[in-house]
């Protein structure tokens, strides 16, 4: 990113972009937690801990310039120099307040920081707060925050998403530069499709879960929140690479996006365009998202027509999983340690999916609840290998990335299986362990207001660099197209 570029030259000191951060907060989310006039994007705002932060990366690189280092190895050392970020509250951070969006967790300080948190502040970023979600991760709108709902900052009456809807409006409204996000199911692409901005959930494993509050492990994802290609890259390679603390973590080098070719990534690409995706989305977005297609047809990429016919299994199988690991990592929550505020406990939703987790893990129901699910988690696995692997061979898969575009805050708040079907184009990803990204592809006009429409990629298994640089350059070609 250029700001941090500008940041390591020291044409632009780190401290007065956190200062304009916490400016902005003040301004457009400031009263959220007081009055609800705000976007309600952030729980805790960490202004002195942001400055000082701010200040440290200053001092050192000066000190940095004096010695003589080049610009190159202080590109390595600091690639996120000043950059401000806004951490989703599922993060451990040290000794500042994590709630995991709710009040369970209200009073907990955590003594460590997530590895994803390390490697920002690493790398030069400066945290400024912690952002708002749904209650454990769970939930599509951030409606399920013990706290207070985010709105979208597209139209204040609208979800932005969810869970890590917090983030991905913290990026939207300009908050902060870039946020984190996790993705069990689709909580970091959802969000960010609805508001306009870029979602990445990398390959399952490149991003150490360490420090993060767990859902589902299985499925649980780090990635990172974005307004553009460049930067969601930039926060993945800082974030990526084997962690000891982490098992899953994956021990591969970490490879970067080339982005030097862009202009003609496109020429040649095979994009894969499964009919099942579009299925069940609304025709203002398929109309969207197969227009965004055609554009790139006529840059020269190929469309490969497709059938991923175990799509429609996702989202039960995902239901099943994922309360089943769920109701294993949330007994630990038992109202006594992590600073709970025992009277009020867990909210509905979450109690319904450690209800619903340890019914399907009981005997006698494993067997047709769980281990059905796992089979079915397969079958969608297979979809996405032959599309990548057989006769089709496409390099990426694109769909859209949500059945409509953001609705009314409260509409699906009553209905479980609506708020769900939110998630069915992102969940068969998440079961594959596959890299996805949602980029905005276009609007649609709702009450006269512009909503956007987010285009998501999948690609194959730790072919993370690929599809970025096919995100980028869909990005770039879509720019006028979008608006
Ligand atoms: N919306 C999905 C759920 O409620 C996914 C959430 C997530 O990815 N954390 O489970």
């Amino acid at each position: 990113m250029d700001l941090a570029r500008r940041v390591r030259r020291g044409e632009l000191s780190a401290v007065s972009l956190a200062r304009q951060s916490l400016a902005t907060i003040d301004a457009l989310d400031g009263a959220s937690n007081a009055r609800g006039s705000g976007l309600g994007a952030l729980l805790t705002v960490d202004a002195e801990g942001a400055l000082a932060a701010a200040s440290t990366v200053d001092r050192a690189l000066a000190r940095a310039r004096d010695e003589g280092v080049t610009e190159r190895a202080l590109e390595a050392r600091y690639p996120l120099a000043g950059l401000v970020v806004g951490v989703k509250d599922a993060f451990c951070t040290r000794g500042l307040r994590t709630t995991c969006g709710s009040k369970m967790l209200e009073r907990y300080v955590p003594p460590y920081d997530a590895h994803a948190v390390s490697r920002l502040r690493e790398a030069g970023a400066v945290i400024v707060g912690k952002c708002n979600m749904d209650e454990f991760a769970m939930g599509s709108s951030t409606e399920n925050s013990a706290y207070f709902a985010a709105k979208n900052p597209w139209d204040p009456s609208r979800v932005p998403g969810g869970s890590s809807g917090g983030s991905a409006v913290a990026v939207a409204a300009s908050l902060c530069h870039v946020a984190l996000g996790s993705d069990t199911g689709g909580s970091v692409r959802q969000p960010a499709a609805l508001t306009g901005v870029v979602g990445f959930k990398p390959s399952y494993g490149r991003i150490s879960r360490y420090g993060l509050v767990a859902f589902a492990s299985s499925l649980d994802v780090v990635g990172p929140i974005a307004s553009c290609v460049r930067d969601a890259e930039l926060v993945y390679a800082a974030l990526a690479g084997r962690d000891r603390r982490d098992a899953t973590s994956l021990d591969r080098p970490v490879e970067r996006a080339d982005f030097s070719r862009s202009d003609r990534a496109l020429a040649g690409a095979r994009i894969g365009v499964a009919r099942e995706y579009f299925d069940a989305v609304s025709a203002e977005v398929r109309a969207t998202v197969l227009a965004a297609l055609e554009a790139c047809e006529r840059a020269g990429a190929v469309l490969v027509e497709l059938s991923m016919p175990h799509t429609r299994y996702a989202l039960a199988a995902y239901c099943v999983l994922a309360a089943a690991e769920c109701s294993a990592n949330l007994a630990r929550f038992d109202g006594i340690r992590f600073g709970a505020s025992r009277a009020t406990g867990f909210g509905r939703e979450v109690a319904r999916r450690i209800l619903l987790g340890t019914y399907v893990l009981s005997a006698g129901h494993k067997e047709q609840h769980y281990e059905r699910a796992l089979r079915a988690r397969t079958l969608v696995a297979r979809d996405f290998d032959r599309a990548f692997e057989g006769d089709a061979r496409v390099d990426v898969i694109a769909t859209p990335t949500t059945p409509t575009v953001a609705w009314s805050l409260g509409d699906r708040i009553a209905d479980p299986l609506a708020m769900y079907e939110s998630d069915i184009c992102t969940l068969p990803a998440s079961l594959a362990g596959v890299p996805a990204i949602s980029v905005r592809c276009g609007v649609v006009r709702e009450q006269d207001r512009p909503l956007p429409v987010g285009l998501q990629l999948a690609g194959p298994r730790f072919a993370d660099a690929r599809l970025l640089e096919i995100a980028l350059a869909i990005e770039q070609n879509l720019a006028e197209f979008v608006g």
